[in-house]
């Protein structure tokens, strides 16, 4: 459509708006009339195919032709049963239904987090400014840009301050491109000349302004393309990987010695229907079933945790590698700090004044001029605590202030940015022009020529300067943010290549912000997790030794200014960073250097940010963290993760969580995996002492996919304990089965498996083979759920509270009824073929399922005298 070459006014026409956003009925109006502002999604899986999809997996095919091989046993041996293979193809269904179920939820949770964390934008609705989900803005809708700001829909400006977007997400090109509002644009110009619209998805870099929407959804220029773009697949987190690589192999090494042992059985002339019997319940007891899906379960559980605790997880693989961070690279101003900022002091060639004493002085009025604060309902509008602070110090002072800054109109702005540290203004006042620009003492003094002592106007010499650069370091050893304010009147327009130039100075002003009380508990927490803590600021070195030395951060570590490491090689740089605390007056370009540095040291490293200049750091860094509050749309969508409060100690609390969940991903996973190798052991070694097949594939099954899932979910949703925090970081090159998990696995296999192969010996000497194989079965299943409580620490469980997992004890006795049924319950006991257990048969079977806590617990006596070694 032609909006690039019609005026502002027809546009309002058009869609229904005006300077003061839409009304209520005109958004449902337009809403209707324009559609909404989302990409259709492909169409949504039914639950046949869902189901489908899991039957899918190649472990359920194995088991598919277990049910087919069981079939085919009873044809063979002439009794035709076909109970058994329905039993298995019914434990099939309901395990993908089940699978299916618990994905929904899984995924439902993740989605929920991906709603919290979806970009949101600025508008003018009823008067009013109004911070919406992008996808609710429909056309017509007045939106307010700063840099920063994803554009979530197109766009046509209406106002705009060197206004400069990215567009590479549509073009690839991503140099940004100045818009400018007032321009004129003939008929015919293509898209990419169109410098009055912004297009959907593009970021703001820099600069700010205000525009009308001309399209949204799939009607805009990146729905437009959306089709192409659909289509990505769910991605597996690294430890997902492994784990379907540990199952695949599982499968196929259990394939490989089922059929050995088949060959080795047919050769020493045993029945061919015995052969195939323990072929298939070994395929059975060797496969995982669970696994996979109960690690997903796991982490869809942590996250939603991880919510309440102000951590929104945007990727789930962060959650791993949240629990290997070795460093955790600090903002200062609002992460270590309260970002609750307010002017302390105001200095004033030649004097230091205090809050009361400059009330009227002409530097809060030029500090709130250079200030993109608003006054609205006797409230302050800002998303910048910087300009804030200047903007409450000039409006509280005295009053009409807000009358006051009505007589200047602006005509120009060049925005703050991390890489300037300054911001400038142009006013037209009267019939002069004001000039004022305000940063960092460091960039702006020596752009001033002049300044004024009592009435009189004094050139500049390098006395005043050091004079004022004592100043400045006097205010920063007192934790002060100091900003200088300069400003020029001039009669013309002054030439925007020369703005910053011949500038008079003003002042100091000294702004508090109190570190977080909280934080210091973190850093030290993170001391003992051993993770070191840097703080990164664009502040001023002698500001951030000032804070780093509150909050225990600096301690005896350096401290590197961004000229500092701009000097540096990379090579140099690379040491540096190994004794360095403190990184002060950084760019984010070397905020991404910095990362790369730790990063080539072998650290892992967890980075915030909150910049639009931040977001390749963010996205380098192992663990991208944005800031919730202060943070912009840019920065979110380059993290892994998103702080909610903005506060240090988030980090560390999820790095906390991100260790609990790991362990409680371990937890199952020891847990199933010694479960089935117990099983494994237990018709290996009947078969290698010739006894007959001590349990039957529908046995195996009913363990693997009932009684072993309970437990193991519940065992998930363990508590993260506090301990956590105790131990040094998890090695990320180190394997999921190091530091001896491996060997735990296989001798807890190894005793499950004796066990359960005992009782079948007792049984079926002194009984039956049915009552050896009831008490088999029944002993395998018991003890796992016994052995599921050895799983919670390596500490005693007596220590720990036998109850303190409400959702294992709630397991363990479902779990049980759920077996007691099967053996008591006659129906039931035809189906398993098992035979009712009489008062002695189950003492045995007690005091063998019990086994495992002795047994264990009395190993963890004698072990956990040293370190805790569950990683
Ligand atoms: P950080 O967030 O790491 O504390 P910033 O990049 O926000 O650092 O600020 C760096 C420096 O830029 C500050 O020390 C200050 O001198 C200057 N500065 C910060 N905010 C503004 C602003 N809104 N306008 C002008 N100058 C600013
Ligand atoms: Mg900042």
């Amino acid at each position: 459509m032609d909006y690039y070459n019609k005026s502002i006014s027809e546009l309002y026409i058009l869609f229904n708006s005006s300077k003061n956003g839409l009304t209520k009925s005109a958004v449902e109006i337009n809403k209707r009339k324009f559609g909404i502002n989302q990409i259709e999604n492909k169409k949504e899986k039914n639950l046949f195919i869902k189901i489908l999809n899991q039957l899918k997996d190649f472990m359920v095919i194995i088991l598919f032709i277990a049910a087919i091989i069981s079939f085919i046993t009873g044809y063979l041996s002439g009794k035709i049963d076909y109970i058994e293979p329905i039993v298995i193809i019914s434990i099939i269904v309901i395990n993908a239904i089940i699978g299916v179920i618990q994905e929904e939820k899984a995924s439902k949770a993740i989605d929920a987090l991906k709603k919290i964390s979806s970009p949101h934008s600025k508008i003018y609705r009823d008067n009013k400014i109004q911070n919406i989900l992008s996808k609710d803005l429909v056309v017509g809708d007045i939106i307010i840009l700063e840099s920063g700001d994803l554009v979530a829909a197109d766009v046509r400006l209406i106002e705009s301050n060197s206004l400069y977007t990215d567009e590479s997400s549509l073009t690839g090109e991503s140099i940004p491109v100045l818009k400018e509002a007032e321009i004129i644009i003939n008929k015919d110009t293509p898209i990419s000349e169109q410098k009055n619209m912004l297009i959907s998805s593009s970021l703001i870099t820099s600069g700010n302004g205000i525009g009308i929407i001309t399209a949204v959804g799939m009607n805009s220029q990146i729905g437009k393309i959306a089709k192409t773009l659909q289509n990505n697949p769910k991605e597996l987190t690294p430890l997902q990987k492994r784990l379907n690589n540990v199952s695949k192999y599982l499968g196929i090494g259990a394939i490989i010695i089922c059929f050995v042992i088949f060959l080795t059985g047919i050769l020493e002339g045993r029945p061919i229907i015995d052969m195939l019997m323990i072929s298939i319940s070994l395929a059975v007891a060797a496969i995982p079933e669970g696994l996979i899906a109960i690690v997903t379960i796991v982490l869809a559980i942590g996250v939603s945790k991880m919510v309440r605790h102000n951590v929104i997880v945007r990727k789930l693989q962060a959650v791993e590698t949240l629990g290997c961070a070795t460093v955790i690279c600090s903002d200062k101003t609002g992460t270590l700090t309260q970002n609750k900022m307010k002017v302390k002091k105001v200095y004033i060639p030649f004097d230091i004044l205090d809050s009361n004493e400059y009330i009227s002085s002409k530097i809060l009025l030029f500090g709130a001029l250079c200030n993109n604060s608003k006054f609205s309902n006797n409230k302050i509008l800002n998303s910048n605590p910087t300009d804030k602070a200047l903007f409450e110090a000039f409006i509280y002072s005295n009053k009409n202030n807000d009358f006051i800054l009505n007589n200047y109109k602006r005509i120009l702005e060049i925005p703050f940015s991390s890489n300037t540290k300054h911001m400038t203004t142009v006013y037209k006042y009267k019939n002069n022009y004001l000039t004022i620009s305000k940063g960092a003492v460091d960039k702006l003094l020596n752009k001033c020529s002049h300044y004024y002592y009592k009435n009189k106007l004094i050139k500049i010499d390098k006395s005043f300067q050091d004079k004022i650069y004592i100043i400045n370091k006097e205010m920063s050893e007192k934790s002060l943010r100091v900003i200088t304010i300069c400003y020029k009147e001039t009669n013309k327009i002054p030439d925007k290549k020369n703005l910053d130039s011949n500038l008079i100075f003003c002042g100091l002003v000294g702004i508090i912000d109190p570190p977080r009380l909280e934080v210091k508990k973190s850093i030290s927490l993170c001391k003992s997790a051993g993770i070191r803590t840097v703080m990164i600021t664009g502040d001023h070195i002698i500001t951030a030794k000032a804070i780093a030395n509150e909050l225990n951060i600096l301690s005896n570590g350096k401290i590197l200014s961004g000229e500092e490491i701009e000097k540096l090689s990379n090579e140099k740089l690379k040491q540096e960073v190994k004794i360095t605390n403190v990184f002060a007056r950084v760019t984010p370009e070397d905020k991404l250097r910095i990362v790369k540095s730790f990063k080539e040291n072998g650290e892992i490293v967890a980075m915030t940010g909150d910049g639009v200049n931040d977001a390749p750091a963010l996205r380098y860094s192992d663990i991208g963290c944005a800031m919730g509050i202060t943070g912009t749309e840019v920065a979110k969508n380059a993290a892994d993760i998103i702080l909610t409060d903005d506060n240090f100690s988030s980090i560390v609390t999820a790095v906390k969580f991100g260790r609990g969940i790991y362990d409680n991903i371990k937890r199952c996973i020891h847990f199933l995996l010694s479960s089935n190798i117990g099983e494994i052991i237990t018709i290996l070694f009947a078969f290698l002492v010739k006894l007959p097949t001590p349990l039957l594939p529908i046995h195996l099954l009913w363990v693997n996919l009932v009684t072993d899932s309970f437990p193991a979910l519940a065992l998930g949703a363990e508590r993260v304990q506090n301990n956590v925090m105790e131990r040094k970081p998890l090695s990320k090159n180190k394997g999921l089965f190091s530091d001896g998990m491996l060997i735990n696995i296989v001798t807890e296999g190894l005793m499950i498996g004796l066990l359960a192969l005992l009782s079948f010996y007792i049984g079926y000497s002194y009984y039956s083979i049915e009552v050896g194989r009831t008490m088999c079965f029944t002993v395998l299943s018991l003890s796992q759920i016994f052995h599921s409580f050895n799983m919670r620490s390596e500490n005693s469980i007596f220590k720990i509270g036998l109850l303190s997992n409400i959702y294992l004890n709630i397991s363990f006795v479902v779990c049980c009824a759920l077996q007691i049924s099967v053996v008591s319950i006659k129906e039931l006991s035809l189906i398993f073929k098992v035979s009712v257990l009489n008062i002695n048969q189950w003492s045995l079977v007690l005091l063998l399922s019990i086994m495992p806590i002795i047994v264990v617990e009395i190993s963890k006596y004698f072990t956990t005298k040293k370190k805790y070694s569950f990683n």
